[in-house]
């Protein structure tokens, strides 16, 4: 990745780099749709992520090159509203919400899947940018404060509005380790993966339609079942006191919610303590609820998930990311990954005719971080 990035940035810009940037993309192991609801998520991140060789630009332009999506406008600092069109308002959020000071040539290059797929390359192409302005214009900022600014960037520049979990993720893993964030204070709590588990991505080659209007969609509805419940966020209601709301869609929603802190928190001590058979119900339990009652799944990821179930040393499997289309993601006993893989892709396949699946085990990885070459 380091190799291409750089060599990309050589046939761009006609020089070399100075800086190479690394940041991951994130699955999240449960505590889907929770982090705009205060609750508690729990991301990994991934050996999968943006790559990005970075030098001083020789003039007062940003620069920008994708080896997947081709070049970005170039923008000036501060960057002017409204973003631009393409790729490049990312970077420009980053420089947006941190006050870049230094013009820069960039050269991106992603392992992930798909832009676009669920597994957050939007977060990691900002924070691959945030981690080189950093370092660049010595800031001083923390991950975790990187993480927000780029979160403000992506609301208030790019116009997304999505909340922290996948900045964070991308900002602050561990090697090794599933972080449990509660979001309200951001505090972060590293679990390690047992040895002989895997994380593997299950991408169902579909794309993701109608996400953003989906998922504003779903915030809205959270806000009306506070609203319905004089509280300020769904972190504070519970069961019983979703019987006052009336309306059968914005209950299921906030039930989704609601049920979904649970199985989050119970999930961490299943972690630690190795309990498989409640990782897996919860996981499981976690993929209906987001079919029933919040309604972001679709056939495929129900497909790609039943299969995985159904598949030798599965320990539970869902959707992960907003939904909508995109990955799921399951626990995996490592020795049976051969088996797994093909078995998965192989009832995948006799299931949806239309799109190819792509079963991919990776390692919980380090934040974002920069290298001086
Ligand atoms: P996700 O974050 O789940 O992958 P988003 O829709 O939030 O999906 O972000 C995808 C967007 O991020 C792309 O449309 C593109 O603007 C930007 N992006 C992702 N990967 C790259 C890349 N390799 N090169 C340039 N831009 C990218
Ligand atoms: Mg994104």
């Amino acid at each position: 990745m380091i190799e291409e990035a750089t060599n990309l940035f050589r046939s761009a810009f006609g020089t070399e780099p100075t800086h190479i940037a690394q940041a991951p993309g994130r699955i999240n192991l449960i505590g889907e749709h929770i982090d705009y609801n205060d609750g508690i998520v729990f991301p990994a991140a991934i050996n999968l992520g943006i790559t990005a060789a970075i030098a001083p630009s020789p003039d007062d332009q940003t620069h920008l090159i994708s080896a997947q999506l081709g070049p970005g406008e170039s923008f000036r600092l501060p960057p002017d509203f409204p973003a631009p069109n393409s790729w490049s308002k990312y970077p420009a959020a980053t420089a947006w919400a941190i006050g870049a000071k230094t013009p820069l040539q960039i050269a991106v290059n992603s392992s992930l899947p798909a832009a676009g797929g669920g597994l957050s390359s939007s977060a990691a192409l900002l924070l691959a940018t945030a981690v080189a302005w950093n370092e660049i214009d010595k800031l001083g900022h923390s991950p975790t404060r990187l993480a927000q600014l780029c979160q403000l960037g992506e609301n208030q520049y790019v116009g997304v509005n999505c909340g922290i979990m996948d900045q964070l993720a991308s900002a602050c893993g561990i090697a090794g380790h599933a972080l449990q964030i509660d979001i309200p204070t951001l505090q972060i709590n590293p679990v390690p993966i047992p040895a002989d588990l895997s994380i593997v991505i299950l991408d169902t080659g579909t794309p993701r339609s109608l996400a953003e209007s989906g998922y504003n969609e779903r915030r809205q509805q959270c806000e009306e079942a506070c609203r319905i419940l004089g509280i300020g966020t769904l972190r504070e209601a519970n069961l019983p006191l979703l019987e006052l709301i009336l309306n059968p869609t914005i209950k299921k929603r906030a039930r989704h919610v609601v049920t979904e802190i649970e199985r989050t928190k119970k999930f961490a001590s299943a972690l630690a303590t190795s309990d498989y058979d409640q990782i897996g119900s919860l996981m499981v339990a976690s993929h209906a609820s987001l079919r029933d009652d919040y309604e972001v799944s679709t056939p495929e990821l129900d497909t790609i998930v039943q299969a995985a179930i159904q598949s030798p040393g599965c320990i539970g499997a869902r959707l992960t990311g907003a939904g909508f289309g995109g990955a799921a993601v399951a626990l995996v006993q490592t020795e049976f990954l051969n088996s797994f893989t093909s078995e998965t892709e192989q009832i995948y396949r006799s299931t949806v005719k239309t799109s190819d699946p792509n079963v991919i085990p990776v390692h919980p990885s380090p934040g974002a971080s920069i290298l001086r070459i």
